[in-house]
């Protein structure tokens, strides 16, 4: 019977609980549990094993409290461990300005455009902005036609040119319309490729330079695993983003992209997204990630 890793936990401190003290003896067997459990959970090893041995560090030497479960008491230390790690408290979203630019960039598949849309939606219902949203994508027609119809869902224009290749300028028009019709958040949906490529790469740096964004989002799908970091690399060497948005965590995954991500690039987590529905988008909260993280 699978046990998650703090029913595994409390079990491995039943023996400890009669001799008071964590020791480096009585914990090898648990510190290899955290590590497993985090690996399972897509962390990368080499992060896994550096924070189980900060966590090993910490336990070493503390009293068991008799009052608690010693295993909780463990769970405790790792759950803050781990969402202190992951940025402490939520992030906050810079939408100063008239208008703010927020651009979004990543993978094609990673969910942009879907986020794009449940961002204005967050934005204007729950901010009470007046966002316009703007297509940027010049490679896929199809792309314009899906942020339309996500506009359409919730009340938000959407801006495009359909004859243009030049998303620069498209971006930069789309602020000009912000301007005139008095949208005060303007969102650019940019294109994505299957893999990272330098195209790719210089056309969102382009339009990073030409409008100044407020916040550059990278958004990266948590089923990816050990690829997410990575691509968030190559992503933040090239565009010194703000932030992440994590897709896609309505499935299995267990999210330890988030911590690897947060480990390697040092950016905020600033939202977490999963499902399809426009209202389902989530500020990120590290002490819930951790739990879920160690399921
Ligand atoms: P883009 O190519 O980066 O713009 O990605 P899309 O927004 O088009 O998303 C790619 C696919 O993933 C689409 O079929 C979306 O409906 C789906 N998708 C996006 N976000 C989520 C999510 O959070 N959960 C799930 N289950 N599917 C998502």
């Amino acid at each position: 019977m699978f046990q998650n890793l703090s029913e595994r936990l409390e079990s491995a401190f039943k023996n400890i609980k009669g001799e008071g003290r964590i020791t480096e003896l009585n914990i090898a067997a648990t510190v290899k549990d955290i590590r497993r459990a985090l690996v399972d959970a897509d962390v990368n090893y080499k992060i896994a094993k550096e924070f189980t041995d900060t966590v090993k560090d910490k336990a070493i030497g503390s009293k068991v409290l008799l009052a608690v479960n010693p295993g909780q008491q463990m769970v405790k230390i790792v759950q803050d461990e781990l969402a202190e790690l992951m940025g402490g408290t939520e992030a906050e979203l810079d939408i100063k300005g008239s208008p703010a630019v927020i651009l979004i960039a990543g993978l094609q598949g990673s969910g942009k455009t879907t986020f794009s849309g449940k961002l204005a939606n967050y934005l204007k219902t729950k901010k009470g902005k007046s966002p316009l949203l703007a297509a940027a994508d010049i490679y896929r027609p199809a792309a314009i036609d899906q942020l339309t119809v996500l506009g359409g869902q919730i009340g938000v224009d959407v801006y495009s040119e359909r004859e243009n290749k030049d998303a620069v300028a498209i971006a930069q028009n789309a602020i000009k319309e912000a301007k005139a019709k008095n949208k005060n958040v303007v969102i650019i949906d940019t294109a994505g490729r299957l893999a990272i490529d330098e195209v790719l790469m210089t056309e969102v740096a382009n339009i990073r330079n030409a409008v100044t964004p407020n916040e550059i989002l990278f958004v990266v799908d948590s089923m990816t695993g050990q690829d997410a970091v990575n691509t968030a690399k190559a992503f933040n060497d090239r565009l010194d983003f703000t932030g992440v948005v994590l897709t896609k965590l309505d499935g299995d995954t267990r999210g330890g992209a988030a911590l690897s991500i947060k480990y390697t690039v040092n950016k905020p987590i600033k939202f977490v997204s999963s499902g399809e529905k426009m209202d389902t988008l989530d500020v990120f909260y590290p002490d819930r990630m951790a739990q879920r993280i160690l399921g």
